[in-house]
C-alpha cells in the first residue's frame, strides 16, 4: 500500500490527510514534533486569557485518527532523503514515504538583535511559545513588544488582560503600514490607543536588550536611545517560512519552498502547502507566499485531490482576510493595497463615534469596485466574491451595499450617510435602491 506521509500537523497538513483518508485507502502518516493532536494556532492567544483551556483549541477528539487510520508521530525530521524516499527522524527509526507533504509552517523572525536570546525573551508561534510566555509574564508589570503586526496586537491583548503595561516599538510611521493604507492605520491606531496601559511608539526600532545578572531582560534601549525598563520583551516582527532543515537538501528554495501551480516542488512525488510553500508564480495578485490559515486548509484540500490520482491546481479567488485590533474587527476583501496603485482611487467613510470605518477601492476610468476594507462592521464575503468577480462598479457596490451586511438593524444607521458622503465627492452619482425592495434584496443578494 501506497504511503504518504505528512511533515507538520498544522491546518496545512491535517486537511491533506482528512482529504487523502475521504477519497482512499492509502497509509496515511503525520510528523509534528510541536504536538501530538492538531490544534488551533489562532486561538492560542485565547488558552492564555483564559476563555479556553488547551484541550478547547484541539477541533477532533483524541480517537478521530485512530478511526481514520492517519498515525501520527511526535518527532522531529532532522533530514530527508529524496533519492532513497527516507526521512531520518530524531528518536524514531527511518521512514519510507511513497508521496511526501511538507507542511512545515512558519518561525518568529529573529534579526539578530541584541540580547535577543536573554530570559523573557520571546516570539509567539507555537505551543511552546504559548507555555513559555506563560512562565516568562509571571507576576511582572511592563512588557515591550517590538512589530506592529497581527501577532503583536494579539500579544498586547493578551499581556494586557494580565495587566502587564505594554510599550509597542513600531519600525514605521503608521501601525502595520505594510498592509494598510494610512487612513486604515491611523484608525486602527486610535483603537488601540483608547485601551489603558498601552503606549505605541512609531519610528522607534529595538536596538538592545538589557540583562540584570540571572541573564534576565531588564530594559531595552531603542535606536533613538530611549531606555525602557520592561521583565519581557515580545518578538512579532512577521514570520517567515520554517524550512532551515531542508536547505542544504537538493529541495529548490528561495523564501520558501518553491512549488509549481499544482503545489508540487522540484523533487518527485514531493509537495509543500501551507505557509512554508512558495509559488514560482504568483496567482493573480496575490503575494508569492500566504501564511494565513485558510489558505492553508485550500492548499491541503487540492494536494489532496493530487496525492489521489486528480492533478489539481490551487486556484484561490479573490484574496481576502480578517481579523481583530482587540475589539475593532477587520475584514478585507479583493485588494487595497497600503499604496494605491496608479489607475486606483479610494472612497473613505467613516464614523469615529461608533468606531467604523470603510475603506473602497476602484478604478478611475472605469469605476470597477478593487476592493475593501473594513472597520467595526461585518461585511458578507460571499457578496463581495461575487461582485469582483462580476466586476460590478463601485456605484452598484454602494447601491447594494445593504445586501451585504451581516447586521442590517445596525447599519441602516450609516448606508444613506455613506452614499452623501459618495455622491458630495465623486461626480458619478449613486441611487439607492427603493426601500420597498430590500427584503427581496436580500433574499436574492444582488
Ligand atoms: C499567534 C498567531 C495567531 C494567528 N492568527 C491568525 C488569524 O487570526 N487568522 C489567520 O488567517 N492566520 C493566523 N495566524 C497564521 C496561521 O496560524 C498560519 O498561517 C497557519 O497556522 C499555518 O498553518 P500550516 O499548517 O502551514 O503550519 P503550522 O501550523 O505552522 O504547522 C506546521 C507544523 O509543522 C511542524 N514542523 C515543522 N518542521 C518540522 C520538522 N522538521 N519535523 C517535525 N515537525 C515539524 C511545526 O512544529 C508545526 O507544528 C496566526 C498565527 C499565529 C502564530
Amino acid at each position: 500500500m501506497e504511503h504518504v506521509v505528512i511533515i507538520g500537523n498544522g491546518i496545512a497538513g491535517v486537511t491533506a490527510a482528512r482529504h487523502i483518508r475521504k477519497k482512499s485507502d492509502k497509509r496515511i502518516t503525520i510528523i509534528s514534533s510541536e504536538s501530538k493532536y492538531f490544534f488551533s494556532r489562532t486561538a492560542l492567544m485565547y488558552v492564555y486569557m483564559g476563555h479556553m483551556r488547551f484541550e478547547d483549541i484541539q477541533p477532533y477528539e483524541n480517537h478521530f485518527w485512530k478511526k481514520n487510520r492517519i498515525d501520527l508521530i511526535e518527532d522531529y525530521v532532522d533530514e530527508v532523503d529524496f533519492q532513497s524516499k527516507t526521512l531520518k527522524l530524531l528518536q524514531t527509526p527511518p521512514i519510507h514515504y511513497d508521496q511526501l507533504i511538507l507542511a512545515t509552517g512558519s518561525k518568529p523572525n529573529k534579526f539578530g538583535w541584541k540580547g535577543q536570546d536573554f530570559h523573557g525573551v520571546q516570539g509567539l508561534y507555537s505551543k511552546k511559545d504559548l507555555d513559555l510566555m506563560e512562565q516568562n509574564t509571571r507576576g511582572i508589570s511592563e512588557a515591550v513588544l517590538v512589530g506592529g503586526g497581527l501577532i503583536g496586537v494579539e500579544m498586547a491583548e493578551m499581556l494586557l488582560s494580565r495587566n502587564i503595561n505594554v510599550t509597542f516599538l513600531i519600525r514605521e510611521k503608521t501601525f502595520w503600514g505594510n498592509a494598510l493604507p494610512e487612513s486604515d492605520s491611523n484608525f486602527v491606531t486610535q483603537h488601540l490607543n483608547r485601551h489603558h496601559g498601552l503606549t505605541l511608539l512609531f519610528e522607534e526600532e529595538l536596538d538592545e536588550i538589557i540583562p540584570d545578572n540571572s541573564k534576565r531582560v531588564k530594559e531595552i534601549k531603542t535606536k533613538s536611545g530611549k531606555i525602557i525598563p520592561c521583565q519581557f520583551v515580545g518578538l512579532a516582527a512577521g514570520v517567515s517560512p520554517n524550512i532551515d532543515f531542508l536547505k542544504k537538501s537538493e529541495l529548490e528554495t528561495d523564501k520558501g519552498i518553491l512549488v509549481n501551480p499544482d503545489l508540487s516542488t522540484n523533487q518527485k512525488d514531493v509537495y509543500a502547502i501551507g505557509d512554508c510553500a512558495q509559488f514560482r508564480t504568483p496567482i493573480n495578485d496575490r503575494g508569492p507566499v500566504e501564511q494565513v490559515w485558510y489558505t492553508g486548509r485550500m492548499m491541503g484540500e487540492t494536494v489532496a485531490q493530487t496525492i489521489v490520482g486528480n492533478k489539481l491546481n490551487y486556484q484561490p479567488s479573490h484574496w481576502f482576510n480578517s481579523a481583530k485590533f482587540f475589539d475593532l474587527e477587520y475584514q478585507t476583501y479583493g485588494r487595497v493595497w497600503a499604496k494605491p496603485k496608479d489607475n486606483e482611487t479610494s472612497f473613505i467613510w467613516k464614523n469615529d463615534k461608533e468606531e467604523v470605518l470603510l475603506h473602497f477601492v476602484f478604478d478611475k476610468d472605469s469605476k470597477e469596485f478593487k476592493g475593501i476594507n473594513t472597520f467595526g462592521l461585518r461585511l458578507r464575503h460571499e457578496l463581495f466574491e461575487k461582485w469582483l468577480n462580476e466586476k460590478a462598479t463601485i456605484q452598484h457596490v454602494l447601491k447594494y451595499l445593504k445586501t451585504a451586511n451581516f447586521e442590517p438593524e445596525f447599519f441602516k444607521h450609516f448606508e444613506k450617510e455613506i452614499v452623501e458622503s459618495f455622491n458630495q465627492e465623486f461626480d458619478e452619482k449613486v441611487e439607492l435602491a427603493p426601500k420597498k425592495w430590500w427584503g427581496k434584496l436580500m433574499k436574492d443578494k444582488v
